[in-house]
């Protein structure tokens, strides 16, 4: 349940009701929004009155929130949530561009993707060190020594990085050198490598299940706020249908769904959604008008050779092509774009 404070209660009010919830043991989380504060409660509400919390000063009135993920549900926390990174913020009017290749080959492929992006106008640079392949003869990542090179190429290029995680020991050994950390389709609901991620105060890129609802989507981004990080970054990167022209089917529904049910910021990888790379431009511009906060997008200085997803990977100048169409799209949408 919430308890949504009238316009004009104090601070005192606020911690009054407060120390009302916490001493039966439930847990608060305060938002002071723009237009009004809300109270948070989690936990076993069968224990408070509600006569009496309706009786406090400054209470205007007691909500309950029916669905099963309260710390990412916007009726929690109106406002949009905005995540600070080093050099850019997530989820404003600024668009956030995280593009890079797929997996992290060496060092000399990874500073050359990550020229690209910058040159692109990218703000943020991807890179796979520990990469979940379907097949384990595949190529499976550079692990540590891969997160060295994408420390180095931030250095070089002052770019945020971003590294998949996928075990709780990539993790511990991640939160060292990354600024964001990816929970892949594939561990969306692996829930102990989510309450690790949740344990770092670290931005999370949670992206959606192959065949994951939006409810259990936002279940899993409530699985790592509830250990204290309220930073996750919801990524829509195409669902499993009956359809195979393309690799996955990018739900575009997505993004406006999660906009009216969840404060968090969303972005879209349309690398992954279609697996094609004559198809990026297109529903990149789609996920902006639909009013995604950023995107993710796979670029390799040589795609042809590519260890991994090199045919839904931009080539450098077909990334900077593309950023300067996007430029208009997002100006159209009232949205900026470096
Ligand atoms: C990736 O981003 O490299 C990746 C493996 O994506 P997904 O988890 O969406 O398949
Ligand atoms: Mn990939």
């Amino acid at each position: 349940m919430i308890i949504v404070m009238k316009h004009k209660a104090s601070q005192e009010d606020i911690a009054q009701v407060t120390k009302e919830v916490t001493k039966f043991g439930l847990m608060v989380n305060v938002s002071e929004g723009s237009e009004v504060t809300v109270v948070g409660v989690v936990g076993d509400k069968s224990k408070l009155n509600s006569d009496v919390i309706n009786s406090l000063s400054g209470v205007d009135k007691i909500v309950a929130v029916t669905e099963s993920y309260k710390l990412a549900n916007k009726k929690f926390h109106p406002d949009p949530t905005i995540i600070e990174m080093p050099n850019c913020k997530i989820g404003g009017k600024e668009l956030v561009i995280m593009a890079g290749p797929c997996a992290v080959e060496s060092k000399e492929q990874l500073f050359e993707s990550a020229d690209a992006v910058l040159g692109g106008g990218a703000a943020i640079l991807r890179g796979g060190a520990y990469k979940p392949r379907t097949s384990p003869y595949s190529f499976q990542g550079l692990e540590e020594e891969g997160l060295q090179f994408m420390q180095e190429a931030k250095a070089k290029t002052g770019l945020s990085i971003v590294c998949e995680v996928t075990s709780i020991q990539a993790v511990n050994t991640a939160a060292n050198y990354v600024d964001m950390l990816q929970i892949g389709a594939r561990n969306m609901q692996n829930f102990e490598l989510l309450k690790a991620a949740g344990k770092t105060k670290i931005p999370v890129l949670l992206k959606r299940g192959l065949s994951a609802t939006i409810e259990e989507w936002l279940n899993a981004a409530e699985y790592i706020m509830s250990e204290g990080n309220p930073n996750v970054i919801l990524c829509e990167r195409g669902i499993r249908t009956f359809e195979t022209a393309t690799r996955n089917t990018m739900d575009i529904s997505a993004v406006p769904v999660i906009k009216s049910k969840s404060h968090l910021p969303i972005i879209v990888d349309p690398s992954h959604a279609c697996g094609k790379k004559e198809y990026i431009a297109s529903l990149s511009k789609a996920a902006i008008a639909a009013g995604a906060d950023g995107l993710m997008i796979e670029v390799h200085p040589n795609p042809k050779e590519a260890l991994s997803d090199g045919p839904q990977s931009l080539d450098p100048q077909e990334f900077k092509t593309l950023m300067e169409e996007l430029k208009i799209i997002a100006a159209a949408c009232n949205r900026t774009l470096l």
